[in-house]
């Protein structure tokens, strides 16, 4: 099989998990496997079981977890104006659009040019009194001076979302990522660190705001998780606000178990080996940097982007596709999409010259050694 750019590692263990929610469950939707893949997450987490709501994708995790904020007004705003949050404009679109679903407008913010994450300092500078929250994005998996960034929202009085996406299995200063915090979103699409097929999962530290999430992945239906995890439903429900139908069915539950089995034994330390690998054969090459991370923190990488520098990212792309290497983009900037372009905003200097910059190499737990060292040569001889 040709080389690929990254890819769902699955097998006989995932299709007989699905086989036995077929022909011995017989309930297809969100129900017994969506409760115990909670309860398992929360047990590989540390954390209590309400604390984890899955999702059926990171995006639908991270929209409930900006509603929830607003749970019995535990974040005061403005009448009149749409409420803010920070977030780094390097980051995968689902950030922004998971923002503007759930009626809040994303502040795009600039990156430290060796991590790709959220520039404290640039972000201070944005904010007034309509920014209610901090979203940082574990870019690459690097959840580089997280703490610094409580320390920000703690002084500045907002919350904090993490857009963990990248993060599954990663380690802050010893902490599990969605171990500690205030609200931490994981997606379980076909290429992260683990996959239900897709899926994803918030976990909230405070309860208003896990049960406000709860209800709205279930169009608001008040206790309906309750009630489906018991096997029944909740018949006349009054709704009193917005919801979503954002649950996570059996089906893909029964994958994603699997998938949290497998991560220790298997992907942790097969993405980490590939990493290692790249790192010892990339450092030092001209015109390339690797990103920087803290010694300290436990990094399980979801996708391997390297800097090429002097303005040769193009042609490097294009003499690795000529041997037949994929080579991938995170992130065009989000402030330079239609959508999101905030005309007047401070400029984003570093975000757009990453942009210029980055290129993410091959990297999943399905490439052996070979295929990196594949990869290496032509970077190399691209570079030479
Ligand atoms: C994958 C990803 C998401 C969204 O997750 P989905 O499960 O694909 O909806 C959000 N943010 C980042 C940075 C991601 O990489």
């Amino acid at each position: 099989m040709s080389l690929r750019l990254s890819r769902s590692i699955v097998g006989a263990a995932e299709a007989e998990a699905v086989r036995r929610v077929i022909e011995e469950d017989g309930y297809l939707g969100m129900g017994n496997e969506t409760r115990r893949f909670e309860e398992e997450l929360a047990a590989w987490l540390g954390v209590e079981p309400w604390q984890v709501i899955t999702a059926n994708t990171g995006t639908a995790a991270l929209t409930l977890a900006v509603d929830s904020l607003f749970a019995h007004s535990l974040v005061p705003h403005r009448a009149g104006a749409l409420p803010k949050i920070l977030v780094p404009s390097l980051t995968f679109v689902a950030s922004f659009q998971a923002i503007v679903a759930a009626g809040c407008l994303p502040v795009a913010c600039d990156v430290l040019p060796e991590t790709g994450t959220i520039d404290l300092r640039d972000a201070e500078k944005r904010l007034d009194g309509d920014v209610v929250a901090i979203m940082p994005v574990h870019y690459a998996s690097n959840p580089w001076h997280l703490d610094e960034v409580y320390d920000f929202a703690r002084r500045k009085g907002l919350r904090v979302i993490e857009d963990a996406a990248h993060a599954f299995g990663c380690r802050h200063h010893g902490k599990k990522i969605g171990s500690f915090g205030d609200l931490v979103c994981f997606s379980f699409d076909g290429i992260k660190n683990i996959t239900s097929g897709e899926g994803g999962c918030l976990v909230a530290f405070d309860r208003e705001c896990a049960q406000r999430a709860a209800d709205a992945r279930l169009l608001s239906v008040e206790g309906d998780t309750r009630s489906r995890y018991a096997g029944t439903r909740t018949w006349t429900p009054d709704i009193k606000r917005l919801g979503w139908r954002f649950h996570l069915s059996n089906i893909m539950a029964a994958v994603g178990r699997v998938q949290l089995a497998r991560l220790k034994p298997e992907f942790i330390p097969a993405r980490r080996a590939l990493a290692a690998q790249y790192a010892e054969a990339l450092d030092g090459l001209p015109h390339l940097r690797l990103l920087q991370s803290d010694p300290e923190d436990f990094i399980v990488p979801h996708i391997l982007p390297v800097r090429v520098l002097d303005g040769r990212k193009d042609a490097f792309k294009e003499a690795l596709a000529a041997r037949d290497i994929p080579t991938g983009v995170h992130y065009k900037p989000n402030h330079l999409h239609t959508f999101f372009a905030a005309p007047g905003a401070l400029p984003l200097p570093v975000c757009e010259r990453l942009f210029d910059e980055l290129v993410t190499l091959p990297l999943h737990p399905g490439l052996s050694r070979e295929d990196v060292a594949t990869v290496c040569d032509a970077a190399r001889e691209a570079l030479a």
